[in-house]
């Protein structure tokens, strides 16, 4: 019998006084697939028919789905406390099988409730009480339990490891489940895929997923599996026509199986994508539908979102006054349960419907308390990150001899890696509307959650985002892109292109500081969107640098509007926190013109306005450098 992979019978003649064959029978029968038996009136019965004489392992199994009922039913105080007892009898057993299980239901109990601290810090008891037990159902909860909650937790790859250890289990478990538990376990391995940017992989694991349930007749994680496609598939190959009919098609699966949350979510996703793809009307009736369902199963978190991203469609149609004050509304109400972090996103968007409705003092109040906002979240999220290591610390070694030294290492670690996260949260706070949504999509209610997400998706954020944060001007990029864009190349067009740098800026930081450095920068970038027409573009170019190109300009009239801004720095003072500051600037001007067979050499040009605005510099500041067609370089005023 050496070596044969059954629990039944490795566990030897013990087994027979720890398990009642019988009782386990009837559980199999009623469990049907899900966390817990869904006939309550059986279950109850069969919980009345075990007492301290039923073998330990039958009777933790037991109390086990007691204890998930409850948990999921958002009980959990009476949840944890039947946990108790049953440890309690557990460890006097000291059956490994047993203890195992009760660890498993707490830390499931906590997660069902969104409690990801309090399930991690059941993470070591569990993982040191693993190896040395047998039963093959426990081992196989546990595993995925590990994968879930450290998913939750933001460590991806020990994640995956578990998934993949529960996978190996699947053949040894009872058979009539298995097609069930590979549809659960390749959810959540898309998941984890899409958590760690492996959009492709996840898509494709759910794609799979999604056939095997066709032929299976199996379709209990359907709904979900559609969704994280079309979640991932948009990340992958960014919105379009396909994306919104993938979420459509996941809202059709979710009405067919009464999955509201899904449905909700797969209508509010589809709406976001028409969004991004600038269809508004569309938009509109998806984002509408995907409120009233949040309305009726009264989810009142995805109700302001969608509220919030409506507001953002009217400002997009035009109804600048009317859709901002909707938005105010709806980040009202989400903010009063949101994290600060999902607060922060909110204020990228409302600053930019701001802009566009031309409301620039508005804009620059709501990106400074954006970037106070982020800063005030780097700190919090540093101290939280300490503190639940401590507690995980803390629960081990109650329970266990882990070294001292290993955790101070992993501390150290984990502060590095902090410091680092810290670097990118700037940017993290520019995330995009999209994000916003797929983030609520997946119920992400925890800070790290969001955090990590955004971190991963991060990169791919700071390319897509075409504004500076702290001026809300056009950033480099956003020029090029509009410079070589198609609209431009085909017509004839004349340019005037004027780098400005502001004199002296490194002393006002030095004698100020850096924020009232700051407050300078937003009120010159806002002056010069004034001084500009709405077609015109004004760019942050490097940190007190400015370009600035006018479209269908005369060269006179560029010669004025750069009179015009170089007066208007140096006569009016700048307001700021450290009281009035003089302010003057130094620039560079000169004229570019395009047609349809001619570009210009934008680089070239580039390092031309640069080479005006250093001379400017040389011969004092304060003056702006030009050169005009067929005419010598001469200076202004
Ligand atoms: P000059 O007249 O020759 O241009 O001198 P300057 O001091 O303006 O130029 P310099 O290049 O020596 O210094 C620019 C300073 O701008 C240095 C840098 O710390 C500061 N700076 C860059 N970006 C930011 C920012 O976002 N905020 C603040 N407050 N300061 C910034
Ligand atoms: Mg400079
Ligand atoms: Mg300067």
């Amino acid at each position: 019998m050496f070596g044969v992979p059954d629990d039944e019978i490795v566990d030897g003649a013990n087994t027979q006084l720890q398990r009642d064959r019988a009782l386990e029978q009837r559980l199999d029968v009623l469990l049907d697939g899900d966390f817990y038996p869904s006939d309550q009136q059986a279950f109850a019965d069969l919980l009345r028919s075990i007492d301290a004489s039923t073998p330990i392992e039958t009777f933790v199994r037991a109390q086990s789905y007691n204890i998930l009922r409850l948990a999921f039913d958002e009980q959990l105080g009476a949840a944890l406390a039947v946990a108790d007892e049953v440890e309690q009898l557990a460890r006097n057993s000291d059956n490994n099988n047993a203890m195992l299980e009760i660890e498993v239901v707490k830390a499931e109990a906590h997660l069902a409730n969104g409690n990801t601290e309090e399930a991690v810090a059941l993470v070591p008891s569990i993982i040191t009480l693993l190896p040395d037990a047998s039963n093959v159902r426990v081992r196989y909860h546990a595993n995925h339990l590990l994968a879930r909650v450290l998913q939750a937790n933001n460590e991806f790859s020990d994640a995956l490891n578990y998934l993949l250890s529960a996978q190996a289990l699947i053949p040894e478990t009872d058979e009539a489940g298995q097609q069930r538990r590979r549809q659960f376990l390749n959810l959540h391995l898309a998941r984890i895929q899409a958590n760690l940017g492996r959009w492709q992989a996840s898509a494709e694991t759910a794609e799979t997923a999604i056939n095997d349930a066709s032929r299976s007749g199996i379709t209990h994680h359907l709904p979900e599996l559609y969704l994280v496609r079309a979640y991932s598939r948009q990340y992958e190959q960014g919105p379009s026509q396909e994306i919104v009919d993938a979420f459509l098609e996941a809202a059709d699966i979710a009405q067919a199986q009464d999955h509201e949350r899904v449905l909700m979510l797969a209508y509010n996703n589809a709406g976001a994508a028409k969004l991004l793809m600038n269809e508004l009307d569309d938009a509109e009736r998806y984002l509408r539908q995907g409120l009233a369902v949040a309305k009726t199963i009264n989810n009142q978190r995805e109700s302001s979102v969608t509220e919030f991203n409506l507001g953002y469609v009217k400002v997009l149609k035009g109804e600048h006054d009317q859709g901002i004050a909707e938005m105010l509304a709806a980040a009202e109400v989400f903010n009063s349960f949101a994290l600060k972090r999902e607060q922060a996103i909110l204020l990228t968007h409302i600053a930019r419907a701001y802009e566009i409705a031309e409301r620039y003092q508005e804009q620059a109040a709501t990106l400074q308390k954006q970037v106070q906002l982020t800063a005030e979240l780097a700190e919090e999220e540093r101290d939280q990150q300490i503190s639940e290591l401590q507690i995980r610390y803390e629960a081990a070694e109650k329970s266990f001899e882990i070294k001292l030294l290993e955790q101070q290492a992993q501390l150290q670690q984990q502060q590095l890696a902090n410091q680092e996260r810290q670097q990118q949260l700037f940017f993290v706070a520019a995330g995009s509307l999209l994000v916003v949504l797929l983030m609520f999509a997946y119920g992400y209610r925890k800070t790290r959650r969001l955090n990590q997400l955004l971190n991963e998706a991060n990169g791919e954020l700071h390319q897509q985002s075409l504004h500076d944060p702290l001026t809300g001007l056009y950033n480099r990029r956003a020029i090029y892109d509009r410079l070589v864009s198609n609209d431009h190349r085909l017509q004839t067009h004349q340019y005037a292109v004027i780098l400005l740098d502001i004199d002296h800026f490194k002393t006002i930081n030095d004698t100020h500081g850096h924020p009232v450095g700051d407050e300078v920068l937003v009120e010159f970038g806002r002056r010069l969107k004034a001084a500009i027409r709405s077609n015109d573009m004004a760019v942050r170019w490097g940190g007190e640098e400015f370009l600035l190109v006018l479209e269908h300009i005369q060269a006179d009239q560029a010669v004025q509007v750069a009179r015009k801004i170089l007066k208007d720095i140096s006569e009016r003072a700048f307001q700021t926190a450290a009281g009035r500051l003089e302010i003057t600037l130094s620039g560079g001007l000169m004229m570019v013109a395009t047609d349809a067979n001619q570009q210009p050499n934008w680089d070239a040009t580039f390092k031309l306005v640069d080479e005006l605005l250093y001379e400017a510099k040389a011969e004092g500041r304060n003056r702006i450098r030009y050169l005009l067609p067929d005419q010598p370089r001469r200076s202004l005023p």
